[in-house]
């Protein structure tokens, strides 16, 4: 009976293991449940190998709304960010590193918050919206965007206030928590995600270089409602002006589209490697 005893008692210590003996919250993630799977919402066919990131590919506009319309050529917005996002997809499966979707792969219309949607129930590590501008002056090139007001105390608070009440944040449920700490807690997320989507915004940039041509810096900031995840890194690639005759030839054509791609690819691949490596 005794020596029973003590084996339950050597069994059960042996069951924790240093790791689970230490501080709760060393080495943990913040992360953040948010809406359940909308059923109503189709998600989109993912390519790739199992078990690879899963990068999000989001043509701006669609169906009825089609963008901006270039005045040389009358070529439609939707169509060059589909065309390109199909583009980028296929280097992408080249590359063999990551899986990939597109938030639509046809001329429909989604709204944004289908768009994130989309990529939140996919669980994707990285979204990528893209897109092309028009502008009244003579400007050209492309440019990144990142979301801007990293941590705007707005954007925490009311995400708190929707979604946080009964959802589980790195493992602690906010359920009855003071609304400050909900919020502090998201608002953490908010700038771990942030500070990733400008590190790809970065790299993009870098492995753009004298593959596309750039807006000025090409590094931009705005408060863009497609980028606002708090737990999914999400730039915003506008292609360039189709205002500037330059610039939609250059989207329009293949070795544009292709320059585009490779230069996606590359950042993707570094974005990708860097995570698989802690520090
Ligand atoms: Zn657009």
């Amino acid at each position: 009976m005794v020596l029973r005893i003590l084996l339950a008692i050597t069994a059960l210590f042996s069951s924790i293991s240093p790791a689970q003996a230490g501080p709760p919250w060393r080495g943990a993630r913040v992360t953040i449940p948010l809406e359940a799977a909308r059923t109503s919402l189709a998600l989109p066919q993912i390519s790739g190998p199992a078990g690879r990131p899963l990068v999000v590919l989001d043509p701006g506009h669609g169906g009825h709304d089609p963008g901006a319309i270039s005045p040389y050529g009358g070529v439609e917005e939707k169509q060059l960010t589909l065309a390109v996002a199909r583009q980028i997809r296929a280097d992408l499966m080249a590359s063999g590193r990551v899986r990939v979707a597109l938030t639509r792969d046809a001329d429909i219309f989604l709204a944004l918050r289908e768009r994130t949607a989309i990529a939140r129930n996919l669980k994707a590590a990285l979204f990528i919206s893209i897109h092309a501008d028009s502008a009244s002056g003579q400007a050209t090139g492309a440019s990144i965007y990142t979301l801007s007001d990293i941590a705007s105390d707005r954007e925490a608070q009311a995400l708190a206030t929707r979604e946080n009440k009964a959802d589980i944040l790195n493992g602690v449920n906010l359920s009855g928590k003071e609304p400050a700490v909900t919020s502090i807690l998201v608002d953490l997320a908010q700038r771990e995600t942030m500070a990733a989507s400008v590190a790809f915004a970065r790299l993009l940039r870098r492995e753009g270089a004298g593959r596309i041509p750039f807006h000025a810096g090409g590094l931009r900031m705005a408060g863009l409602a497609v980028l606002k995840s708090p737990d999914m890194p999400a730039v915003l690639l506008e292609l360039g002006y189709l205002s500037s005759e330059t610039d939609s030839r250059r989207i329009r054509s293949r070795t544009g589209q292709a320059e585009i791609a490779a230069s996606v690819r590359r950042a993707v691949e570094i974005f990708v490697a860097r995570k698989d490596t802690p520090n």
